[in-house]
């Protein structure tokens, strides 16, 4: 029996960039969803404000199914409602060849046009600067509201917000029938594969749920694509001079990787990187600062990031070299106290960011070693947050462990975050393993002073040290037998 075939506006989204990810979207069940849903969260959370702001009563329909969201959808209109948030729309389309396809989407905001006596979507979005698949999601609600009421329909989209939470900008749709004709025969022929299209590892792969799943298929033809931070230029560079494999790659000289458009001063990790894939191993390409050859202490913070978080730090965790670590953690409302977490060492609960920053200070001055963070984020955080006499006396001790990394030595790995470099050691956290899942613990703890919360949120600031320290150890012990 043929698959029935749904398309739905996120389909057509992600049509825009690949056709891989259309297909395993489709007809594949994920392992987990490991990306983090903070830019939807926010999303939701910026949406929510400007439907509020905008509205002047809003009564809540529940709906348990796409079908009943379709049919509430289609009552409201004909009742005439003003305007409906988050409406269900859905046509059946009778292709030529007898197939027929469902299209489905969500839209924002259904205005009632009394001018018309029709309903025309509006899409709500944070950014001002609109990409492809925004204008094509709106070709898409357009076209469907115009199957649906029979009429020509307008779009518009509502961009940013000011401080009352109406739109900043307001933008007048131009439909583009062509360009969703076309998209959706794409999407069709994709959909009608007997199986998945090739792999092309792409920068924007890194937002996609499938990037862990296809990096792994990848290594296997041992992809170009496989290679972290290889621009598009340097990549049809490689094509051109008919290098499409790591292989290839690898087998030759800096000197003629340079010639190649697209890499000069990244030709010597590119070729690293290259045999740390082909030989399954780690590549050096400099020798190791001195300095981490003195210790120190591994250091890693949490801001709250999360909607409605003030950016400001919410957790410092730092361990030595054998992994003794300690917490300070900010809960206004709390005494201050510090107890023993089992398992975790000490976690100290202080009232504001300041007191947080005192305690990590006080800890450091035990010596004058070098604090290793991983990527700059942490120094700057520091920077722009820690009293004035903290600064003074520690942001010239940091040191960022993954610029050391990077530069010194190559992984068979597309990524040199934490999460992926540790867990090359062998190291894995013990709980959850997002910063945004941490936040969410620390929120609830925050709200119900529940310990088993706190405790998880420490556990990943804990592991977050931990992998520091045995990223440093590993690097300290094993150096001199790659150079
Ligand atoms: S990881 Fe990249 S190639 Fe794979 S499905 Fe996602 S976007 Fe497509």
């Amino acid at each position: 029996m043929p698959r029935p075939i749904i398309i739905t506006a996120s389909l057509l989204r992600h049509a825009a960039t690949c056709d891989r990810r259309v297909w395993l979207d489709t007809f594949v069940e994920p392992d987990a969803v490991t990306l983090t849903p903070v830019a939807l969260l926010r999303g939701i959370e910026h949406e929510a404000a400007v439907q509020a702001a905008t509205s002047r009563v809003i009564d809540e329909i529940e709906v348990y199914s796409w079908d009943e969201g379709v049919s509430a959808t289609q009552e409201l209109m004909r009742d005439g409602a003003t305007a409906i948030s988050g409406a269900y729309l859905e046509q059946l389309l009778e292709l030529e060849n007898g197939t027929s396809v469902t299209l489905r989407g969500r839209v924002d905001r259904l205005v009632y046009d009394a001018r018309t006596g029709c309903y025309q979507p509006i899409e709500i979005k944070q950014y001002a600067e609109l990409n492809e698949a925004d204008r094509l999601q709106l070709d898409f609600y357009i076209y469907l509201l115009q199957q649906m009421q029979g009429a020509r329909v307008e779009g518009t989209f509502w961009l940013g917000k000011d401080a009352d939470n109406q739109p900043r900008y307001v933008l007048t749709h131009v439909y583009n029938s062509g360009r969703l004709q076309g998209a959706m025969r794409k999407a069709l022929t994709t959909l009608q594969r007997a199986s998945a299209p090739a792999v092309r590892l792409e920068p924007h792969c890194r937002e996609c749920p499938w990037h862990d799943a296809c990096v792994e298929f990848s290594r296997a033809t041992l992809d170009l694509g496989l290679l972290p931070r290889l621009s598009r230029q340097a990549r049809s560079g490689l094509e051109r001079h008919g290098i499409t494999s790591l292989n290839q790659l690898a087998s030759l000289s800096v000197e003629e990787l340079q010639r190649i458009k697209g890499i000069k001063a990244t030709a010597v990790t590119h070729r690293a990187s290259a045999i740390a894939y082909v030989e399954n191993r780690p590549v050096w390409v400099k020798p190791l600062p001195d300095v981490l050859h003195g210790g120190g202490w591994m250091f890693d913070l949490e801001t709250a990031a999360l909607p409605g978080g003030d950016g400001m730090p919410w957790s410092l965790g730092w361990c030595d070299e054998a992994g003794n670590s300690q917490i300070a953690v900010v809960a206004p409302e709390q005494p201050r106290q510090t107890f023993t977490l089992p398992s975790m060492g000490l976690l100290t609960v202080v009232a504001d960011k300041d007191e947080a920053w005192e305690v990590f200070y006080e800890a450091m001055c035990a010596d004058d070693k070098p604090i290793y963070h991983w990527s700059g984020f942490d120094a700057g955080v520091m920077k722009a947050t820690a009293p004035a006499r903290v600064k003074a006396a520690l942001l010239g001790r940091m040191h960022d462990l993954h610029h050391t990394f990077v530069n010194t030595v190559r992984l068979p790995l597309r990524s040199y975050s934490i999460k992926k470099v540790a867990p090359y050691f062998g190291f894995n956290w013990s709980g959850h393993a997002e910063w945004w899942a941490a936040e969410t613990d620390y929120r609830r703890w925050l709200a119900t002073g529940d310990t088993q919360f706190i405790a998880q949120a420490c556990g990943y600031q804990r592991d977050d040290v931990l992998a520091l320290a045995i990223i440093w150890r590993w690097l300290v012990e094993n150096h001199e037998n790659g150079l």
